[in-house]
């Protein structure tokens, strides 16, 4: 009989999955994909272990739930055996009799309930045979599903030392149904889940924990419930079965098998090493007994937090005191009767080994995590691969994700809190120049205003100290103060402009310039100094941009005598253009006294100055403020006042779309 349906045993609850990869780390094959971040078992590669299932902390793996599937067969007219593992003293030690709980399984509407044990025994009697043949070349153990599979999928040539026969759960479904007949339903139930892939012959499969819950469901208590006896054929020292060396005492109950042909190898570190030794020849003419788990008692279908000892000893104990009354007559009668039975067992290889990735595909993943040579390999474990190899290739298989790399997150998150800081401080200073242009915006508008009410007054004292002025005789002295009187008004207008400049109350006209000759042309316009170097240069290619010439070349020309007043002691102005396609970028650098911190937010403010009372109007800034804005421009300003951080200095840039 060959097996080769495989059921889905593992489903992973998405949500409740945290990315700790312990389920990664503990799969003996490493069937556990991650994507997104979350653990899945690929069935195909899943040997039923139950590993993941018990190290998953959240909850996260769920087990086959066959309950059910079990009370649709109690419903069912069918006849319906349950064939209970010979592991239950160690899962149900708080029932003192066993006899109760037989009767519990009685109550959930089981015709027969039996001992799995009868069919250890009876596979005992078949290992016996076979190991003791003359052609004996060693062999595996079949009766743990999980070990089979694990044969089958990832050591396939090895399938022929699988031992031909039976698991005692198989056996023993083929006692009931020859006592019974074939219509018989048989339920085992067991510590595995493993038992739930394992064949087709059994119709459904159990866990203690599943047949706890319908205990509670069916409010089925020992209190509630007559005692009853198992049906026959009664077991003999299969019972012992589950205990570490069970096989090997279940077989000795008969003739012994002499003890240096056996190996024992639980858990998964020794049946993997087992195994390897048995193909590469170390071991020969041996029989491997190999457990997927630490003896079936500790199996992923148990009551977590069970105490492994205490376990085994309630086994033992239960052995004990079946054997003190044990019909030896009834025994012998019923091995005679059905050991004519056919117990054999065949398997079938199903390869899946996965192809090794090719170096250049593994050496490309590990350069995706930051390692580029074997001093960054960390093989810290915490991505659930032994090695960064490991992980590599499972990352090319597809079978992981680069982000599972500690290392390499930690450090993604060190880059990450620095951009983040990077956005922040560029937060902060897009929020404190909005509070600016908010503030100029205000002040634009109150200037306006101011500007607006004072033009007409203003425009009517110019107007009658002129007339008065003309008509005051050569000479008089009131003719000097009424030219005084005109001078100031003609000051109060420009004041006034400059304010209706600020506010953008003018509309730009723009006309398309050459933007290098009109920079040089600034400069040409101001008074240099003899203790001031002047320097141009241009690194635009195409010098064509739209300009409100006489608005921008106040801008020009303003920066370049703030940056002159700025170096009374000589200095160097350079002035410079730059530009890409879409802007162009007018410089004005000078050396001087640079800009204290302090001042920075205020520069742009109307009326700001430092300078003397009659030097300074303030209104400077202010007024390249507004045109640069009218022309959909920026202005940075970087300044430097500290000699001990470098030359003092203040570079304005002033970048305006080439308005194309
Ligand atoms: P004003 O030149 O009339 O003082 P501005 O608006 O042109 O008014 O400039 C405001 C203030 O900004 C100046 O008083 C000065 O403190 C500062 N400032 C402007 N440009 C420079 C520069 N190149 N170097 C140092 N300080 C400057
Ligand atoms: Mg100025």
């Amino acid at each position: 009989m060959s097996h080769s349906f495989h059921r889905q045993l593992v489903y992973t609850i998405k949500d409740r999955c945290r990315v700790c990869f312990t389920c990664v780390r503990e799969c003996p094959v490493k069937a556990i994909k991650i994507i997104n971040g979350q653990a899945e078992v690929i069935n195909d590669r899943c040997i039923g272990c139950g590993n993941c299932v018990r190290v998953c902390s959240q909850g996260a793996k769920i087990p086959l739930w066959s309950v059910d599937a079990v009370n649709e067969l109690l419903k069912s007219k069918s006849r319906i055996a349950a064939c209970i593992a010979p592991s239950f003293p160690a899962e149900f030690a708080e029932i003192q009799d066993y006899k109760l709980l037989v009767g519990m399984i009685r109550k959930l509407g089981f015709d027969y309930v039996t001992e799995v044990s009868f069919g250890a025994d009876i596979v005992a009697r078949e290992y016996e045979t076979m190991i003791k043949s003359s052609d004996y070349e060693g062999d595996i153990s079949s009766d743990c599903p999980a070990i089979v599979y694990f044969i089958r999928h990832y050591h396939p040539d090895m399938v022929p030392y699988l031992a031909p026969i039976a698991s005692p759960m198989v056996a023993m479904t083929r006692v009931m149904k020859k006592k019974h007949g074939d219509d018989l339903k048989v339920v085992f139930i067991g510590p595995c889940f493993a038992k739930k892939a394992e064949t087709t012959e059994v119709d459904e499969v159990l866990t203690f924990r599943e047949l706890r819950e319908m205990f509670d469901i069916g409010n089925i208590r020992p209190e509630n419930t007559d005692p009853s006896d198992f049906d026959p054929p009664h077991s003999g020292k299969g019972a012992i079965f589950p205990i570490s060396h069970g096989l090997y005492y279940t077989a000795n109950n008969h003739e012994a098998i002499p003890e240096e042909r056996v190996i024992i190898a639980e858990g998964q570190a020794n049946y993997k090493e087992a195994i390897k030794e048995f193909e590469e020849g170390y071991i020969r003419k041996k029989h491997l007994m190999l457990l997927c788990c630490e003896g079936c008692i500790m199996g992923p279908g148990t009551s977590p937090a069970g105490k492994r000892f205490a376990r085994s000893n309630a086994v033992g104990e239960y052995v004990t005191k079946k054997l003190q009354n044990i019909d030896r007559e009834a025994w012998d009668r019923d091995i005679a009767e059905y050991s004519k039975l056919d117990f054999s067992q065949s398997f079938t290889p199903e390869d899946r080994r996965l192809a090794p990735p090719g170096n250049e595909e593994v050496l490309h993943a590990l350069q995706l995590m930051g390692k580029f040579s074997p001093k960054d390999h960390l093989n810290c474990g915490a991505c659930g691969y032994d090695t960064c190899v490991d992980h590599a290739s499972a990352i090319v298989n597809g079978l992981a994700e680069t982000e599972m790399c500690l290392p390499f997150a930690i450090e993604k998150l060190h880059d990450s809190i620095s951009n983040l800081n990077v956005s922040n401080e560029k937060l902060a200073r897009a929020k404190a120049a909005l509070k600016q242009s908010e503030k100029l915006a205000h002040m634009g508008q109150l200037s306006a205003g101011i500007a607006h009410e004072l033009n007409n007054p203003l425009g009517v004292i110019t107007m009658y100290s002129n007339i008065l002025m003309d008509e005051a005789p050569e000479g008089d002295l009131v003719r000097e103060d009424l030219k005084l009187i005109v001078e100031q008004a003609e000051r109060c207008k420009k004041i006034v402009s400059g304010l209706l400049n600020f506010a953008r109350k003018n509309q730009v006209n723009l006309v398309e310039t050459d933007v290098v000759k009109f920079m040089q042309h600034s400069l040409n316009s101001i008074i240099k100094p003899d203790n001031i170097s002047f320097s141009f240069e241009s690194t635009i290619a195409d010098p064509v941009a739209k300009l409100d010439i006489d608005q921008m070349m106040q801008v020009l020309t303003n920066l370049e005598k703030n940056a002159i007043e700025a170096m009374p002691d000589g200095g160097n102005l350079r002035v410079s253009v730059e530009g890409d396609a879409d802007e162009v970028t007018f410089i004005v650098a000078d050396t001087g006294s640079g800009i204290h911190k302090e001042n920075m937010d205020k520069l742009f403010t109307p009326f700001f100055t430092t300078k003397e009372m009659g030097k300074g109007t303030g209104l400077g800034l202010a007024l390249i403020y507004g045109i640069v804005k009218m022309h959909k421009g920026k202005i940075h300003v970087e300044s430097n006042t500290e000699l001990s951080q470098g030359p003092t200095g203040t570079t304005f840039r002033i970048i305006v779309p080439r308005g194309r």
